[in-house]
């Protein structure tokens, strides 16, 4: 049998046949790229043997000039946590980022200025918290200063997750105040922005141990006022993912204790070189993040702050109600009382009883003196402040005696 089609239909089944091979190579593709995304999820799952701190650099140039600023990236892993990391140039020690306690993920942008041609060597050492060593070398090629002299200069350097501009600026012997007055918006300065580095005439040199002292110490530098916060968006994977009171891929931003520089209180017992006091940690977070109880308790407290004097309505970044705390909420649960502060949004009423952690009870904001959005987590032990990442460990401590009893 012959069957006779007319020329004018010849084109619909071109056309169709053509529109049903593009759908089926979709198709074909669409289930290789899922068979790819099993096969990596697979090997995530794989145990992984104790290996020495991973150190790995992002950025670093392979020649430079005698008096150029040369920032130089480094990223260090450890799965236990870090100790340690220096830079060392020679004898000397050129850098030594601040470590919190537990903090896996250390990404900073070292500082540097040659002061000599030649090639230099740089040697990056990482210890971790059992002491388990690693090392790399850095070098690089240093030619002779072009002709020009010594005059104020300005660089500037794209900011990275795990960059404290303030630290970037002090390892090039600027000070907090020059670096406001350099750049307008620095409050709100987020990875991806540059920031303007300031260097005056003579300066610009790392001072030993990489830093200098505010507030009329070694360096000099005034003490600005840090009704101003700055953001310090480093990025800490937290070991406390179970007892964590936002979703712990938000690291902690701001520990507890002594600080070289912050808006709270002026801490009575710290030093010199870190003389400001805060009462929690600090957890960076875009508005709206949910927020969770950590434990049962009653809440004794849901509201903005009325017992602050502390008027923020002038800070950059906050919001109303702008006293102190802002929106918080406060859960006492025997000895201990939690406090989450700057929330945009409360669900907790108080009197509500919290049967266990887990349970949400308010959202990420701005409120009160804050300058961006983020949880400001206190835990006090008899109305004493105490540093939450302690109590999360006694948490931990608790829970590993209960599996080994039962
Ligand atoms: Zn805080």
């Amino acid at each position: 049998m012959i069957i006779n089609i007319p020329p004018r239909y010849w084109i619909y089944i071109t056309v169709l046949s053509g529109l049903l091979s593009v759908v089926l190579l979709g198709v074909v593709v669409a289930i290789l790229l899922e068979e790819q995304q099993d096969t990596d999820e697979d090997v995530s799952v794989t145990e992984v043997a104790r290996t020495a701190p991973d150190i790995l650099v992002e950025s670093t140039p392979s020649q430079t000039t005698v008096g150029s600023p040369t920032p130089i990236r480094i990223r260090v892993d450890d799965s236990l946590g870090l100790e340690r990391v220096v830079v060392e140039l020679g004898p000397r020690v050129v850098w030594q980022p601040d470590i919190l306690p537990g903090q896996q993920v250390v990404r900073t942008t070292f500082p540097w200025i040659p002061d000599r041609p030649g090639t230099a060597t740089l040697r990056i050492r990482a210890v971790a918290v059992d002491g388990l060593e690693s090392e790399k070398i850095i070098p690089v090629v240093v030619a002779a200063a072009p002709e020009g002299g010594d005059e104020d200069r300005e660089f500037t350097i794209v900011v990275q997750a795990g960059d404290d501009p303030f630290e970037l600026a002090q390892g090039y012997g600027v000070c907090p105040d020059e670096l406001i007055a350099a750049n307008a918006n620095l409050a709100a300065v987020a990875p991806g922005d540059e920031i303007i580095i300031p260097i005056q005439a003579g300066g610009g040199q790392p001072p030993p141990g990489g830093r200098p002292g505010p507030g009329g110490g070694p360096g000099g530098c005034e003490l600005v006022d840090f009704r101003f916060q700055h953001p310090q968006i480093g990025i800490v994977a937290p070991e406390y993912a179970n007892v964590f009171p936002i979703n712990p891929r938000f690291g902690i931003s701001r520990g507890y204790g002594c600080a070289v520089f912050f808006s709270g209180v002026p801490g009575t017992e710290c030093p010199e070189d870190k003389p400001w006091f805060h009462t929690g940690i600090d957890v960076g977070a875009p508005p709206g993040t949910p927020l969770f109880t950590i434990s049962s308790g009653r809440v004794s407290y849901a509201g903005p702050d009325e017992t602050s004097d502390a008027d923020c309505s002038e800070m950059r970044g906050s919001e109303e109600p702008h006293n102190g705390y802002g929106n918080h909420v406060r859960i006492q649960s025997g000895r201990y009382l939690f406090l989450y502060a700057h929330l945009s949004e409360i669900v907790a009423a108080p009197g509500d009883v919290y049967e266990d952690k887990g349970e949400l009870l308010g959202f990420v904001g701005s409120t009160g003196c804050s300058t961006a959005p983020h949880l400001h987590f206190e835990v006090r032990r008899d109305n004493v402040t105490m540093d939450p990442l302690e109590y999360f460990e006694s948490l931990e401590e608790t829970a590993s005696d209960d599996n080994d009893s039962s």
